[in-house]
């Protein structure tokens, strides 16, 4: 008897370090979505090259989160702590990574995340992968800046209490970004207008991320106020997945939590959407707008393949060594 009580209780440990751990930013449906649609959003010049290789744009959306624990600065890509710079952190914080760099120290940038530096260190990247016409690296490089400009666009990403861990909401970051598209994302229009330059790329990412932090207040406080009108047999429902006890928010729950957001996901969603076509599109026009269509033909050579299926492997067996307990969101 003590033993089964035991297993059940260690099996709903488990499936509770799982669905809290497990669920990557945005949940791997909203990266691919976002990355899929952003190529739509292309002049077409570019248009023809992105959409014969959208499969491979929309698969690898989800490359950086399968390589956070694997390769080492690539965790605080992913977010930034905006709240540990205080109430002027937009004030203080440089634009540019290398006077950030000189105020505050690399060090201590990367502890904190360095998102909206990162963002533009990826977009001159795939300037460079342009004029060089690189298609690996084009292809590689697009639908990376397409992942971390979707995580910029996430208000749990601009924050240190990320998982609600701060303030007794653990679970919430999932929550919003996963759960939530989860159920509702098949109503969100998504469908935005063609990709408009960037003058100033540093500029408009910064501007994404201060909107997403402005959001964040709202992001707590609804599932908070909520929590208090549900009883915790309502707020949650469990269900087996594989044998295991899984633990999710209600769709009663997710539905007034989403409701009382008034179409924050969807927003945050577009934006992002519409961020990354334009990083794209801009990067391609500080390159000197060049003809993508000569790339198509461009085969994959055997080396290529070959370094692309190692790299896979190698993610696979360094995960293996990680904690499984790790969250997905260690930002320290
Ligand atoms: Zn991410």
């Amino acid at each position: 008897m003590i033993i089964k009580k035991l297993s059940i209780f260690i099996s709903l440990l488990f499936s509770f370090f799982l669905f809290f751990s497990a669920n990557p930013h945005w949940g791997f449906w909203g990266h691919r979505r976002i990355n899929r649609l952003a190529v739509y959003r292309l002049p077409p010049e570019m248009q023809l090259f992105f959409k014969k290789n959208i499969d491979y744009i929309t698969e690898n959306a989800v490359n950086p989160d399968r390589r956070r624990y694997a390769v080492v600065g690539e965790a605080e890509r992913h977010f930034i702590d905006l709240d540990v710079y205080g109430d002027s952190a937009f004030q203080i914080l440089p634009l540019y990574w290398n006077l950030a760099c000189e105020k505050f120290g690399e060090d201590s940038l990367r502890k904190h995340g360095i998102v909206p530096w990162y963002i533009q260190t990826a977009t001159f990247q795939l300037t460079e992968a342009m004029r060089s016409k690189n298609k690996k690296a084009i292809l590689r490089i697009a639908a990376d800046l397409g992942h971390y400009v979707a995580d910029a666009n996430v208000p749990l990403h601009t924050t240190k209490n990320y998982n609600g861990q701060l303030t007794g909401q653990l679970g919430i970051h999932a929550f919003w970004e996963s759960r939530l598209p989860e159920l509702f994302a098949d109503d969100y229009d998504l469908w935005i207008g063609r990709a408009q330059y960037q003058e100033q790329p540093a500029k408009t990412i910064w501007k994404a991320v201060a909107h997403a932090h402005a959001a964040l207040d709202s992001v707590l406080l609804f599932e908070k106020q909520l929590t208090e009108k549900f009883s915790p047999e309502q707020k949650y429902s469990y269900t087996q997945r594989n044998n295991i006890l899984v633990r999710s928010y209600s769709t009663e729950f997710s539905t007034a939590y989403h409701q009382a957001l008034a179409g924050q996901v969807e927003r945050q969603m577009r934006a992002a959407v519409r961020l990354t076509g334009d990083l794209w599109y801009t990067s391609w026009v500080n390159a000197g707008q060049p003809d993508l269509s000569l790339l198509l033909s461009q085969e994959e050579s055997e080396e290529d393949k070959k370094q692309a299926a190692a790299e896979a492997q190698g993610w696979f067996r360094r995960l293996l060594k990680v904690r499984t307990e790790a969250d997905d969101e260690t930002t320290d």
